[in-house]
């Protein structure tokens, strides 16, 4: 269906108009409420049939089986939307306010608060260090979707130097770039595995 493409990674079905993935479960109900004048979607014959053909890969049920992780140092997945977010100084934690950081490190961390008072201001504000993060997440809400970060390779960082825009609005224009890229690579694929399933051998 050309509403979705698939992460083989990560298994599962990203919906490109949406800008999330949606679990098999989720399918049906997605495509009623966001896409019900597609042609694909239109009946629920058509929508049952465009389900089987995306069951045939590998698809994640998040409320079944976590997420694959994302190494932290990987490049984002074509699809999804990339926001900008704060690290905690002091462990994962992550926050796109860096008023929420605050809060985290007065709760999680108390040992950060001691330097306050009398202390240098410049010290009592440790939420200063947050680093800045690009984050992804497959799902919307509920199993799934927890936030990973990922880092801008490293032409992409040289090129964002030359240019004003924000790291995040940056990898987002990158993200499109491969999306398409991907979308292209998938209408060859889809017909090469066409091409397979009626062969009786596969070739080396
Ligand atoms: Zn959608
Ligand atoms: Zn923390």
């Amino acid at each position: 269906m050309d509403l979705f493409i698939y992460n083989a990674s990560y298994q599962v079905w990203i919906c490109i108009e949406c800008r999330y993935a949606v679990s098999p479960r989720q399918f049906d109900t997605h495509l009623c409420s966001h896409h019900r004048h597609h042609p694909a979607a239109r009946t629920a014959e058509l929508r049952q049939a465009a389900l089987a053909e995306m069951l045939k890969w590998p698809w994640l049920q998040p409320t079944r089986e976590p997420c694959r992780l994302h190494p932290p140092d990987s490049a984002p997945i074509p699809g999804l939307p990339v926001y900008p977010d704060f690290r905690c100084p002091r462990c994962t934690y992550m926050s796109r306010a860096l008023a929420t950081i605050r809060s985290h490190l007065a709760h999680i961390h108390p040992e950060t608060q001691r330097l306050r008072g009398r202390a240098s201001k410049a010290k009592s504000d440790i939420a200063a260090a947050a680093e800045h993060v690009s984050c992804q997440r497959f799902f919307v809400s509920g199993s799934g979707s927890g936030f990973f970060s990922m880092i801008a390779p490293s032409p992409i960082r040289q090129e964002r130097l030359a240019s004003t825009v924000s790291e995040a609005e940056f990898i987002q224009a990158q993200v499109r770039r491969d999306l398409q890229e991907s979308l292209a690579d998938e209408a060859g694929q889809a017909m090469q595995i066409t091409a397979q399933k009626h062969a009786t051998e596969v070739s080396p």
